[in-house]
C-alpha cells in the first residue's frame, strides 16, 4: 500500500531558532525550505501527488489565464524545466510522483476548464511517474440510488459529471498512448453509488487502463468507501489496481487492500496538527492535543488582535501571561517545573481567549505523558516539547510532519500484520 501525500507546498525553515521565545518567521521560498521527506528518514509518504489546480491556480487552457496558485510562476517554470523529482530534492528516496488534475478547485464550474492536451502536457513537463485522466468530482453520494425501489432520481447533473468524466478518460488513453509518453495512465472514476463507481470503473478497464483513481472520497465515511469497493470488486479484474484519492479518514486502509486497493492519498495527518483543536498530535496508540501557547503579538496572533481592540487583554499582559507559560512548559520539559505549575501558567495564559473547559485535563496529559521523548521521530527529537506546543506554522506544520511519520509507519507495522487488525 502506498501513501501519497498531495503536495500544498508545506515546507519549513530549517534555520528557525525554537530557543527564542520570538522568533519572527522569514517566509523561506521553495530553494531555501525544507520538505517532511528532507526532516524525516525513511521519508513519511511513498510519493508525492501533484495536482494542478494547486500548482498552477484557477484558470481553463481555452484562454491560458490561471491565477490563486499556490506556485510562483518561477516556481512554476523551474518544476517544468527539470521535473518533479529534482524540483522536490527527492534524491536516492524511492519517491514516487502523481499527477491529478485537482478537480476539487473547479467543482463549481459547468466543465472541467482543463482539455485533455493541457494536462498531458502538464504531466510530461513535471515527468510524473502516473497522471490521471481529467475528471470532474460528483458532490454527492447516496447509495440507496442503486436500488430498484421507486423514490429516488439521479440528479442529471451528477450524470452529466460522470459522462464527462469518461469520455474525458477516453480521450486521455488514446493521447498518453499515442504520444508514447513516460507515465503510466492512470483511469479516474467518480460516482454517486456503489453501482455507479463500478459502470465507471468497469469501462475505464475497457479503454485498457489497469490503474484507476476512485475521486469523490473526501466526504465518505471509511463504511461507504468499504461499501464502494465492494460494489467496485464485483466488476474489477484481479490485475487492476485501485487508488484512492483524497481520502479524510485512514482507520480501515489496511482493510481495503483486499478490494485491490494498491495506493491512497491523504493531507489529513498534516492538516489536523493544526486545524483540529485537540486530536493533532499522533502516536501509535492514540492522539493527544498539542497544549496552546499562543504567540502574544498581535500581528500574528489574530485571536489577539481581536481580544486586545475588545479590550480583554494589554499586550503588556499577554507578553507577561505568555513569558510566564513558556518558562513553566520548557521548564517541564527539562524536569525543573512540577507539572501542576506548568499546567496552571498555560491555562492562566489561555483563559482570557476563552478556551474549551476540557482543555485543562488534556494539556495535563499531554504534558504527562511526554510523548514527543519516546516518538523517536526525528522531528520530536529535534523539537523535543515544541513539537507539542500549538504555536505558530513552524511549529505546527513540524508536528503535521511527524503526524505524516506516525501515520506512515502505522500503516506499514498494519500492513505487516496482515491488515486486519486495522
Ligand atoms: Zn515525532
Amino acid at each position: 500500500m502506498r501513501f501519497f501525500f498531495p503536495d500544498a507546498h508545506e515546507l519549513v525553515d530549517p534555520g528557525y531558532d525554537f530557543a527564542r521565545r520570538h522568533d519572527p518567521p522569514r517566509g523561506v521560498g521553495q530553494q531555501d525550505g525544507r520538505y517532511a521527506h528532507e526532516l524525516l528518514d525513511p521519508a513519511p509518504y511513498d510519493g508525492i501527488l501533484l495536482s494542478r489546480g494547486v500548482i498552477q491556480g484557477k484558470g481553463s487552457d481555452a484562454d491560458g489565464r490561471f491565477r490563486d496558485a499556490k506556485y510562483k510562476l518561477s516556481e512554476q517554470q523551474r518544476l517544468y524545466r527539470v521535473g518533479a523529482r529534482e524540483f522536490f530534492r527527492a534524491g536516492g528516496r524511492p519517491l514516487l510522483f502523481v499527477g491529478d488534475c485537482g478537480a476539487f478547485s473547479y467543482r463549481a464550474e459547468p466543465e472541467p476548464p482543463y482539455t485533455v492536451d493541457g494536462v498531458v502536457g502538464f504531466y510530461e513537463a513535471c515527468r510524473v511517474d502516473w497522471g490521471v485522466s481529467v475528471d470532474h468530482v460528483i458532490l454527492g453520494y447516496d447509495h440507496r440510488l442503486d436500488s430498484r425501489t421507486p423514490g429516488g432520481e439521479v440528479p442529471a447533473d451528477w450524470r452529466r459529471r460522470q459522462e464527462i468524466t469518461m469520455t474525458l478518460a477516453g480521450e486521455f488513453i488514446r493521447r498518453a498512448r499515442a504520444g508514447r509518453h513516460a507515465f503510466e495512465p492512470v483511469g479516474a472514476a467518480q460516482g454517486w453509488s456503489p453501482g455507479s463507481y463500478a459502470v465507471c470503473v468497469a469501462d475505464l478497464q475497457k479503454m485498457g487502463y489497469r490503474r484507476v483513481a476512485l475521486g469523490g472520497m473526501v466526504a465518505l465515511k471509511s463504511a461507504e468507501v468499504l461499501r464502494v469497493l465492494a460494489g467496485v470488486s464485483e466488476v474489477r479484474r484481479p490485475e487492476t489496481e485501485l487508488h484512492l484519492l483524497g481520502l479524510n479518514r485512514l482507520d480501515h486502509v489496511a482493510a481495503f487492500r483486499r478490494f485491490g486497493v494498491t495506493s491512497f492519498d491523504s493531507t489529513s495527518p498534516l492538516t489536523q496538527a493544526f486545524k483540529d483543536d485537540r486530536d493533532n498530535y499522533y502516536t501509535p496508540g492514540r492522539t493527544y492535543s498539542a497544549v496552546r501557547v499562543r504567540i502574544a503579538d498581535p500581528k500574528v496572533t489574530p485571536e489577539l488582535r481581536r481580544l486586545m481592540a475588545a479590550g480583554g487583554l494589554t499586550q503588556t499582559d499577554a507578553l507577561r501571561l505568555e513569558g510566564e507559560a513558556w518558562a513553566a512548559v520548557l521548564g517541564y520539559a527539562a524536569r525543573r517545573v512540577p507539572l501542576e505549575d506548568a499546567v496552571a501558567a498555560v491555562l492562566r495564559y489561555e483563559r482570557p481567549f476563552g478556551g474549551h473547559p476540557a482543555n485543562a485535563a488534556r494539556y495535563r496529559e499531554t504534558l504527562a505523558d511526554r510523548p514527543w521523548e519516546t516518538c523517536g521521530c526525528a522531528v520530536c527529537a529535534a523539537l523535543g516539547v515544541h513539537c507539542v506546543l500549538f504555536r505558530g506554522a513552524e511549529r505546527n506544520r513540524r508536528r503535521g510532519f511527524h503526524n505524516l511519520s506516525v501515520t506512515h509507519r502505522e500503516l506499514r507495522k498494519a500492513l505487516a500484520a496482515g491488515g486486519e487488525a486495522a
